[in-house]
This record gives structure tokens, C-alpha cells and sequence, in this order.
């Protein structure tokens, strides 16, 4: 095993991320890394195994470097770069302590060209690389700086050559003209490492419109060389920053942590109970003399959609408390805004309008109620978007809306699991079953219809494009389409964005002025012993008390062994575990380990998609998803019966 410490460039992009990172990485033992290198759930959520392995069959010719060492995979590389004409898949080059693997190098003559694949979306009619004041969008920006790293490296180690740079990319502009693109790569996972296959029909690839963009990026790149990257503490030129950063990590010597709002975001944090280091309270220790005691207290970090916390801790404030005098005061308008929130984690609640760890707008939430006809409907939609088609007539990256759940609450207060779908048929195109369906479960009367956040409204958009520009759009489309656009956005049955409510009229201390419904729904079970002591009892799934498709007498609020409260989501941990096929530790949101979009459910998508399962497994990952989304959408008439109670209580 080669134990030379070379910075790659994946530890290159962490480090432009934070330098400090380099310390923590490679060391799962010790450090906790919720993004570990190389992550299986990651890659496949997005699709990224897919457009790797059709990459390379946009060259026929290619030869891949399968040597995971070092050593026989520079050897390998050199080998077949002594010929005058080459495609290298996964081409190894080392400058220095600089080691990269090129995902594909051609060479003709003493060109080379460098392509980085990536699942990242691109549309060629906009490709939106440079902002309108000249510069490399910040979205752009990571993947440009990866290639100039990697452009930097053959350059040093290749001086005679010339290098072209280029980024390949699926293009959401190209229609997809054959079915099951996206089943021509199943993947199967094994202990250590995943496993890409590619199906015999997958040969057609290179017949298909070019679903991957391969876009040249030489002047971004120049731009980067020129400008250098910026990593916090300020911009500094590549080649000489990343010799600072191999020799750092070669000697495994930590550099200074320099602190901002790019800690919010840091990897390599725990949860409380973990039995792994925190290398983001090591750095906050290092640089403030945080205690655990501060840690409980809050930082700068836990600010809501707060776009200045570089400047507070720019200026040392760094604990929630101190921001108080930074922040716009609590304003006297009937609704919560954005600051009003900041200012009521910095400061609390005021003590005469605190209702028991929360605040409420009461003539907001009333009047919004007065307006809602019974009975309720409570509905939540799952969908995916990956990089390569389902389905012929599909672009990459289209939305594929495969299961919702539904919940009814009469106006006496009873709720019950009404319906669901769920379509994950490897291959098959759901949205319009899922349209016609969730029609079919809306149309037994008026009553208003709920969603939380506006995903919801945006599927249904895209849902009635597709109805009206698919050459397969079925018989009954402009039905569908009619009904589609009555429940989104100025239809005549518009769906309530409870969400929406929440942030303005609800304010709970536990929320850290997230209005997400995972931190709300225990927010609203903590304020209300009664709610809490009612899904206590085992009435979930009991057909005379609490109807549900997928759950039998159920008791959604228990106390863990430790005999703190466990919140409902909490207690669905293991089915997060099964749907992400990895485990899931506690306190820890699945949804946050599938890194992409859609969480827990997307990737369960995919994997059904993409994995190769046993009917027994695929079963399991059924009523998993069935079990795990039906919470959502009870989830919200929960928290209305919260609601509604503090509002009696008032
Ligand atoms: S806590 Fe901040 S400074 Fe430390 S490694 Fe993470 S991002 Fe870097």
C-alpha cells in the first residue's frame, strides 16, 4: 500500500474550501466527515456513476488506468502516453507531491486534452459560466478550479505539451430519443467499493444525440491561473498554494484555522453521542477557547438566512449572544420577518409575549384559518432528478414525481391516512399516473389542500409542461392538466403553503428560526403536552381512531433509553438507514446524508433505479419509502392541531 501523502484533487477542493479541512481528512477513525471522499450515496443520487460510464463510451477507443496504487497506475499512464495517439480513462500524473487522476486524457501529437466529467446540469442555449459583471459564477467556480488545478499539475509534470481544458456535463437542453438511458448502468455495491456495469444495449450511445456537453473552458481556467483561487483568508495564486497545502498535508501538520461562515458548513462535525472528534469545535476551541458550555450556547452559525456572518466574525463576535446589538431589532409589525427571527435566536423571545419556548402571531394564523374549507388535505410530494433519462422524450435533470402521501383532517379534528402512490418501477415514466392519481384522491370534495414549502407547486408546473409538450402525454392530458393547475399558484383551489404560515406567524426557541417541518413538528409536540400525550397512545393505524395505509396501532412520541423525548422523525431513523442502504446515527437527519436534493427518498429512488436488489430487498425499500413519507404529511396535521390548541389556549 503506497503511504505517500499527495495532495489529489479532491483534497485540493477541500482544502480551497478550508486549508484546515486537509488536518481532518483521510482520518475516519478519528474525525467525524459526514462528506466522506469518494461517497457512495453521493454519486449515486445524482447519478454521477452513470455520466462517468457514458463519458466513456463517447470514446470507443479509450483505455482505462484500473490500478488503485500509485506507483502502477503512473507506470500504466506513462506507458500508453509514449504513443502518439491516446484516450486514457483515469490517466495518473504526479508533479511534486501533486497526484491527479485525469476522468479522461487524450492525446494527439503533443496535445493533451483534459476532460473533468461531471453529473453537475448545463444547459448549452445558457451556459451561464460567467456572471454578468465578467467573473466565473461562484456556481461555476469549484469545478473550473479543479480543472486548473489538474491543468496545473500536467502542465509541470508535461512541460512540452500543450493542455486543453474541458468540462463534459449532462446538457439539459438535449431530448433524450430512446427509453431507459438510465438502465443501461446498474450498479452493484459491494463492501468496499461499488461497481459500475454497463449493459450490451448501452452500445447505442454513441448514436444518441450528445446527452454529455463537453464544453472547452481554457479561458476560465486562464482566469483562474491569472486571478489565483480563494480559499477564506484571501485569494493566493494556485501553483504556489497548493505546494504550501502538499507539504502541510504531507507532514500531516494542521494549518491554522481561519473561522467565517464557511464553518456552517463544515464536514466535520458531530452529533451529541458521538464517539468520533469534532474537528469543528477543535478549530472553534483553537482560535475562540470555546468551551462545550459556549458550543451549547450558540454561535454566530446558528443565525437564520443571516448574509453577514463573515462580518461578525470578522469583528470576533462569534456567540449567538453577541450578535444581538449586530442585528435589526425586533420590529412591531403583526408578522415575523426574516430579522425578527435573527433577532429572537440572539436575543429570546420577549418575555411578555413568550407562550412556553414560543412565540405566535394569533390575528395571522386566525385569519388565515377562518379562509380554509374542511375537510383538510394534507399532501407531500417525493420526487428525483437525475442526470440521464428515465425515459425517451425526458432531458437530463427532469423531474420524475414517483409516490405522494395524503392525509385528511375532518372539521371535527379527526385525521386520517387516506391515500398514496408510489411508482418506482426501474425505468417507467410516473408523473402522469402520479397526476391522474393524486386527482382521483382530491376530487371527492372542495376542501382545502395543503403543502409544505413550495416544491409541491413547482412539480405540478413542470407536470403541466410535460402533459403539453410530450409526444406521449396521454388521452386524458388537458383533464389532468386542467386539475394540475387549479391547486398550484392562482388556480381556483390553490394549495396553502403551510410553511409559508409558519415563518410568519410562528416562532419557536428549538427551531434555530428554521421553519423546515422537522424542526417544527417537535417544536410544536414540545409546547403542547396534550398533542404529545395523545400520539403517546398506540392510536396510530387503529382504523376506528387513526386510519393509516402502512402503520398498525403506532405510537409516535416515546422517550429513548435515555428517557429524553424521541421526536416522530427520530423514531423513523432505521427506515432512513434502509433507504440510504448505510447507517444513520442518532440525531442525525437522513435527509442531510444524501447530500443531494431530494434526501432520503431520491436516493432510495435511485437506488431502486440504479442498485441491483433482490425482489425481497426491493419489497423492503418499498414499504420503507411507504412508511417513511407517510410521517410528512401527518406531520402537518400535527402541527395545525398544535396550533390550533395554543390558539383555543389563548
Ligand atoms: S471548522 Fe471552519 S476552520 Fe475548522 S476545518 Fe471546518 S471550515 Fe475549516
Amino acid at each position: 500500500m503506497n503511504k505517500i501523502r499527495y495532495l489529489t484533487k479532491s483534497r485540493f477542493k477541500l482544502a480551497v474550501q478550508c486549508p484546515t479541512k486537509l488536518f481532518y481528512t483521510s482520518k475516519k477513525d478519528i474525525y467525524r466527515d459526514t462528506m466522506q471522499e469518494d461517497s457512495f450515496l453521493a454519486m449515486l443520487a445524482e447519478g454521477g456513476y452513470q455520466v462517468g460510464e457514458l463519458a466513456k463510451l463517447m470514446y470507443p477507443q479509450g483505455v482505462e488506468v484500473a490500478h488503485a496504487e500509485h506507483t502502477a497506475a503512473l507506470a500504466q499512464t506513462a506507458e500508453l502516453l509514449q504513443q502518439e495517439e491516446a484516450v486514457i480513462f483515469e490517466a495518473a500524473v504526479l508533479w511534486s507531491q501533486l497526484f491527479v487522476r485525469v476522468d479522461v486524457l487524450v492525446k494527439r501529437g503533443n496535445t493533451l486534452e483534459l476532460i473533468e466529467v461531471k453529473a453537475k446540469s448545463y444547459n448549452s442555449t445558457k451556459p451561464e459560466m460567467v456572471g454578468l459583471r465578467g467573473g466565473i459564477t461562484s456556481e461555476m467556480r469549484p469545478y473550473i478550479e479543479d480543472v486548473a488545478f489538474q491543468a496545473h499539475v500536467l502542465k509541470k509534470a508535461m512541460p512540452h505539451m500543450q493542455v486543453k481544458c474541458f468540462l463534459m456535463m449532462p446538457d439539459k437542453s438535449v431530448v433524450c430519443d430512446v427509453d431507459g438511458v438510465n438502465q443501461w448502468f446498474p450498479i452493484e455495491r459491494a463492501a468496499d467499493r461499488s461497481k459500475v456495469q454497463v449493459a450490451p444495449a448501452a452500445k447505442a450511445a454513441s448514436a444518441l444525440p450528445p446527452l454529455l456537453a463537453k464544453v472547452n473552458v481554457d479561458d476560465l481556467v486562464a482566469d483562474v491561473m491569472r486571478q489565483g483561487v480563494k480559499p477564506p483568508g484571501g485569494q493566493q495564486p494556485l501553483g504556489t498554494v497548493a505546494q504550501t497545502w502538499a507539504a502541510a498535508y504531507a507532514a500531516d501538520q494542521k494549518i491554522t484555522p481561519v473561522p467565517g461562515a464557511h464553518c456552517g458548513r463544515c464536514e466535520f462535525k458531530t452529533t451529541p453521542g458521538d464517539s468520533l472528534r469534532s474537528g469543528f469545535k477543535e478549530c472553534w476551541s483553537q482560535v475562540y477557547g470555546f468551551t462545550d458550555e459556549d458550543f451549547s450556547q450558540g454561535t454566530v452559525l446558528d443565525l437564520w438566512s443571516f448574509r453577514k456572518k463573515d462580518q461578525l466574525i470578522a469583528q470576533n463576535c462569534v456567540r449567538l449572544k453577541a450578535a444581538a446589538p449586530h442585528l435589526a431589532p425586533l420590529s412591531d409589525g403583526e408578522e415575523l420577518s426574516t430579522t425578527d427571527r435573527q433577532a429572537m435566536q440572539a436575543s429570546g423571545i420577549p418575555a411578555d409575549e413568550d407562550r412556553g419556548g414560543f412565540w405566535m402571531a394569533e390575528g395571522v394564523m386566525r385569519l388565515a384559518m377562518a379562509q380554509w374549507r374542511y375537510p383538510l388535505h394534507f399532501i407531500d410530494f417525493e420526487t428525483s432528478a437525475v442526470a440521464l433519462p428515465f425515459h425517451r422524450g425526458m432531458r437530463p435533470y427532469e423531474q420524475v414525481a414517483f409516490q405522494f402521501s395524503h392525509h385528511v383532517m375532518q372539521a371535527d379534528g379527526r385525521v386520517s391516512h387516506t391515500t398514496q402512490f408510489l411508482n418506482v418501477r426501474p425505468g417507467v415514466f410516473p408523473n402522469f399516473e402520479f397526476i391522474r392519481e393524486l386527482r382521483q384522491a382530491l376530487s371527492g370534495d372542495d376542501g382545502t389542500v395543503f403543502m409544505w414549502s413550495h416544491h409541491e407547486n413547482t412539480i405540478l408546473n413542470k407536470i403541466c409542461d410535460q402533459l403539453q409538450s410530450r409526444s406521449d402525454a396521454p388521452e386524458d392530458a388537458q383533464a389532468l392538466r386542467d386539475f394540475a393547475l387549479s391547486i398550484t399558484k392562482t388556480g381556483s383551489r390553490a394549495m396553502v403553503d403551510l410553511c409559508d404560515l409558519a415563518k410568519r406567524a410562528y416562532f419557536h426557541k428549538s427551531t434555530q428560526g428554521s421553519s423546515s417541518i422537522k424542526k417544527v413538528l417537535p417544536a410544536v409536540l414540545s409546547a403542547s403536552p396534550r398533542l404529545w400525550a395523545r400520539y403517546a397512545q398506540p392510536i396510530y393505524g387503529d382504523p376506528k381512531v387513526m386510519p393509516s395505509l402502512n402503520y398498525t396501532n403506532f405510537a409516535w412520541c416515546t422517550s429513548g433509553a435515555d428517557g429524553q423525548a424521541l421526536d416522530p422523525y427520530e423514531r423513523l431513523r432505521d427506515l432512513g438507514a434502509q433507504l440510504l442502504g448505510e447507517a444513520v446515527r442518532p440525531g442525525e437527519d437522513p435527509d442531510d446524508l444524501a447530500i443531494c436534493e431530494g434526501g432520503a427518498a431520491a436516493t432510495a429512488y435511485a437506488r431502486l433505479q440504479f442498485e441491483s436488489l433482490t425482489p425481497e430487498s426491493r419489497r423492503h425499500l418499498e414499504q420503507a419509502l411507504l412508511r417513511y413519507c407517510e410521517l410528512d404529511t401527518l406531520a402537518m396535521a400535527m402541527v395545525l392541531e398544535g396550533w390550533q390548541e395554543a390558539l383555543q389556549a389563548a
